[in-house]
């Protein structure tokens, strides 16, 4: 192919800024490096102009001039129409036509097409330059007079409801009008005559609907036609579908002006939209779907059903031929699948789009792996080319396999898009948002989906379609979001009106549950169980992640509190626990009621040791408390040691960070409104003070007031408690450090690295650590009495206070790691309650954009600074200090970017999150341009 990357053509302009780029002839006066200015569609019909492929002639209006008519107060900028003026008179030399000439009709398409890829999102305007003197001109050179009179109300439709802004269900009901009075089934069916008739019925509406007669000179209608395309920058759909994939707002659309040409010339026209592989499953075979006798919107509506692209070879041979050869070019030039658009017209195939194909997660990863193996992309060029997000749904669940054997199936449709879902049937996308806003799980099932239904499809969890194929709307939308979807369930009956369909006997309304399965077509009745997906099925995805293993620098560790989840995470690739928040294991079996029995006596127990060490002597209470809280510990630090003793063998010979106990005693108490109820109903009753319900309610009671505090994130939780009540992190460390211990004789190779939470000043820390060093030197001397042992630990603290990243360097002094606790930093940074925030006012100012994004999800930039000052204050200090993340953030890409910059040693993440932080790890290092050494 022709080298595409030369410097655009000059070209003469009256405005100030250059605005047109223009194409035809073999000639591009753009590139395809330009999708800035000429957007992905203009950038690829000049590319694909440069590389000789069949393209017709027209010019782009860049996305500069959207920008700048929308800053004049929607006015074209001076000059430019004289510009358009020029340029179409070129398009007219190139093709030979004249715009508005009734013996030669130059017809045209003006698209929109922004930088990235928006489908089906901002408007398209065809046939352009059609009125009664051009449409006579047409049919005497088609010789086709149903072909004119199709076209011609196609073009009154299309530009009164997008330009004219005019309800499209008036001209949709006056076709439909038309079919029933001639008993017509589908458009086809209509003759020249009857569409004659459509034709004075639109042109009646638009009189009616704008007061004015629909405009027949053709450059007005191409200067409204591109303020029109301009606009739908702006609408609704568009600016729901940016929000949702976080593309800006002011990047503006570029309008594209293209020499239309026909796909309904008769039999051997047609057109299609095909990939060059299978964007499903991502199998290298041409997949599509074409129209003989049709116009692209005919496809991508899903009004008539298409044929295979296979049954083009059979039905023009040649034009398959050439295209098959295009194809395969266009995807070794971009070096990527690709998603083409053509039309033939009379036997002669022309390109009217290509862009990069989007696919699902298993299509996107087996489509890297087979890329790299055909030489045709590097292993990095693989790894930047799947998205995080790809890695997520190939971990999602699917259906339990005896379960849907035992389904009732309610139809089979097309498989548009994988993964298994599950929710209540809604069947409007209003409805969707509203329910899903109450943490409801729907489905949404539509006729057809249309751009009007993308913010239900955003928040449905998967798609039901009635009509369509596979790159109709919904399957398109829905495979690039990542839901399942079934699309085109011809036995299903859609009744809007009463809410509910029906298919094969059984019948289901808004509100009942469905279940959908994307990989099969399949609709059942009923919320099926869904599995995991098996990380262990998936080859393809174990060599990309290989690969990135290769490449990354962070180390990948997981935040498990139990042996499953850490042997789970030992699978995805984990390399470490990063955080064991033990008091996770005090609300199991029988731990909850020994951990409520010690909190009982606490802080007597605590207080009538520390007159023991200073001399006094005990009453019989102090001795009862000692007693009772001593028992209870003792049971704990049984327990605990074996969870523990489960955790090193599920992460043998790997690092295991154990954090001492954190959240405030109160926690693991009753509900205290729900105890003074209980206390006050017991009493109310009657109830004699020595029943054992009844004390046993007040003295929780008693415990849940002497806890009570205002700010408990703030108050006694983290090392405070520890400072408060030894014997909690004493029990603690004697527990990690003999579980270790027993691991290590039995033949395992555990490594233990205790983190105390919540530190603001260095006392603090240096102060637990003399406590447990203490402890930590007993339990040695005591193993090395039973036989020789060396005992491995280190100790360390996490970092979420803003005071402790100030004096990171004094805390270094005594700590051999950090953690970053983003979670708390966030929240103590910000001043927002992490238990409240995200369900009051937060998700609203992401919403306003008072937020650029929800900081409990993503580091903030002032996060990240902190970190920054932390990691050089504290290495410093200690050069070989280890710092990793455990917040949430330790799963998010954008937060493993950042973690990349700041040099840390590892991120930590929820097991499932593994693999897809295996992968950011990777890309963070791409982008940096580091590699592993
Ligand atoms: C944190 O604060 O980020 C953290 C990991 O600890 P937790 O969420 O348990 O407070
Ligand atoms: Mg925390």
């Amino acid at each position: 192919m022709a080298d595409t990357a030369t410097a655009p053509r000059d070209r003469a302009h009256r405005a100030s800024k250059r605005y047109i780029f223009a194409w035809g002839d073999g000639h591009a006066e753009g590139h395809g490096e330009m999708k800035d200015l000429l957007g992905g569609k203009g950038a690829g019909l000049a590319e694909m102009t440069n590389a000789g492929l069949p393209v017709p002639a027209g010019f782009t209006i860049t996305t500069a001039a959207c920008n700048d008519y929308f800053e004049a107060g929607e006015r074209l900028p001076d000059g430019l129409w004289d510009d358009v003026l020029e340029a179409m008179h070129e398009v007219e030399e190139r093709s030979g036509k004249g715009f508005g000439d009734p013996r030669n009709p130059l017809l045209v398409s003006v698209r929109s097409g922004a930088k990235f890829s928006m489908p089906g999102m901002m408007d398209t305007v065809l046939n352009l330059g059609l009125n009664d003197e051009t449409l006579h001109g047409l049919i005497a050179l088609t010789g086709n007079e149903r072909f004119g009179w199709d076209a011609y109300r196609r073009f009154i439709q299309m530009f009164g409801r997008i330009v004219l802004g005019i309800d499209g269900a008036a001209f949709d009901e006056a076709l439909d009008a038309a079919k029933r009075a001639r008993g017509a089934e589908q458009d086809t069916d209509l003759d020249a005559a009857a569409l004659g008739d459509v034709v004075d019925t639109f042109k009646a509406i638009v009189q009616r609907e704008t007061g004015r007669a629909f405009p027949t000179d053709p450059y007005e209608q191409l200067d409204l036609a591109i303020k029109a395309v301009f606009a739908s920058w702006f609408g609704k759909r568009a600016h729901d579908y940016r929000e949702y994939n976080k593309i800006p707002h002011d990047l503006g659309t570029a309008v594209n002006v293209v020499t239309m040409v026909f796909g309904n010339m008769g039999d051997d026209s047609g057109t299609g939209v095909a990939f060059t592989r299978d964007p499903n499953t991502g199998e290298k075979a041409l997949y599509g779907e074409y129209l003989t006798n049709a116009q692209g919107e005919d496809v991508v509506a899903g009004i008539r059903t298409p044929q295979k692209i296979a049954q083009l070879a059979r039905d023009l041979p040649q034009a398959y031929g050439e295209f098959q050869g295009i194809a395969e070019r266009l995807e070794r030039h971009y070096r990527d699948v690709q998603d083409l658009e053509f039309t033939i017209e009379r036997g002669r195939l022309y390109m009217l789009q290509t862009r990069s194909a989007k696919r699902t997660a298993a299509a996107a990863v087996r489509i890297a792996v087979d890329m790299v193996e055909q030489g045709i992309i590097t292993k990095e060029e693989a790894l930047q080319r799947i998205e995080p997000a790809h890695v997520d749904q190939l971990l999602r669940d699917q259906f339990d396999p005896k379960a849907r054997a035992a389904a009732t199936r309610i139809a089979k449709g097309l498989n548009a898009s994988p993964g298994a879902a599950v929710g209540r049937a809604v069947f409007s996308a209003d409805t969707a948002v509203e329910w899903a806003g109450r943490g409801e799980r729907v489905i949404l099932v539509r006729i057809e989906t249309s751009p009007d239904d993308f913010h239900g499809m955003a928040v449905a969890q998967g798609i039901l379609t009635a009509r369509g194929g596979a790159t109709s709307h919904a399957a398109v939308v829905a495979r690039q979001i990542g839901k399942p979807c079934v699309a085109g369930v011809h036995e299903l009956q859609v009744n809007y009106a009463t809410g509910s369909a029906a298919a094969n006997g059984l019948t289901f309304s808004q509100g009942d549950p469905i279940s959908l399965d994307g990989s099969t077509g399949e609709v059942f009745v009923g919320a099926l169980p869904t599995v995991s997906a098996r990380f262990e099925d998936q080859p393809d995805l174990q060599r990309i992640l290989g690969w990135a293993d290769e490449i990354r620098r962070l180390q990948v560790w997981t935040n498990a509190d139990k042996p499953e989840e850490a042997a789970q995470a030992r699978r995805y690739g984990a390399q470490g626990i990063g955080l064991c928040r033990t008091e996770h294991m005090f609300r199991e079996g029988e731990r909850l009621d020994i951990v409520r029995g010690a909190i009982l006596v606490a802080f007597a127990a605590t207080r009538a040791k520390t007159g023991q060490v200073a001399g006094g002597s005990l009453d019989a209470d102090e001795r009862s408390a000692i007693a009772t809280f001593d028992e209870a510990m003792g049971k704990l630090e049984a327990l605990q040691q074996g969870d523990f003793e489960g955790i090193f063998r599920a992460m043998d010979g790997l690092p295991v960070v154990i954090r001492l106990i954190d959240p405030p005693l109160h926690e693991f108490l009753p509900n205290r409104e729900e105890l003074i109820e209980e206390v006050t109903r017991l009493r109310t009753l009657g109830t004699p003070e020595d029943d054992p319900e009844y004390a046993s309610a007040r003295r929780l009671l008693a415990a849940a007031d002497a806890l009570h505090e205002q700010n408990p994130m703030l108050g006694l939780r983290g090392c405070r408690l520890g400072l408060m009540i030894p014997d909690f992190v004493k029990v603690q460390t004697r527990a990690i450090l003999n579980a270790q211990i027993a691991v290590k004789r039995a033949g395992g190779d555990p490594h233990a690295e205790i983190m105390i939470p919540l530190v603001g000043h260095v006392n603090e820390l240096k102060e637990t650590r003399r406590l447990l060093e203490a402890e930590a030197k007993a339990v040695e001397s005591a193993a090395q009495a039973e036989g020789p042992i060396s005992v491995d630990y280190k100790f360390g603290t996490m970092i979420e206070i803003p005071r402790a990243c100030w004096v990171a360097d004094e805390i270094a002094e005594h700590a051999e790691f950090f953690s970053f606790g983003t979670n708390d930093l966030t929240q103590m940074t910000f001043g927002y309650s992490r238990d409240d925030a995200e369900g009051g006012f937060l998700l609203k100012y992401v919403e306003d954009k008072i937020l650029p994004a929800n900081p409990f999800q993503t580091l903030d930039p002032v996060i990240i600074s902190e970190m920054e000052m932390t990691v050089s204050k504290g290495r410093a200090a200690r050069p070989d200090l280890k710092v990793g993340i455990c917040g949430e953030h330790g799963g998010d890409p954008a937060s493993i970017a950042a973690c990349h910059r700041l040099g840390l040693n590892y991120v930590s993440c929820s097991p499932f999150r593994v693999p897809v932080a295996r992968l950011a790890a990777a890309q963070a290092a791409l982008a940096g341009g580091e590699r592993d050494t």
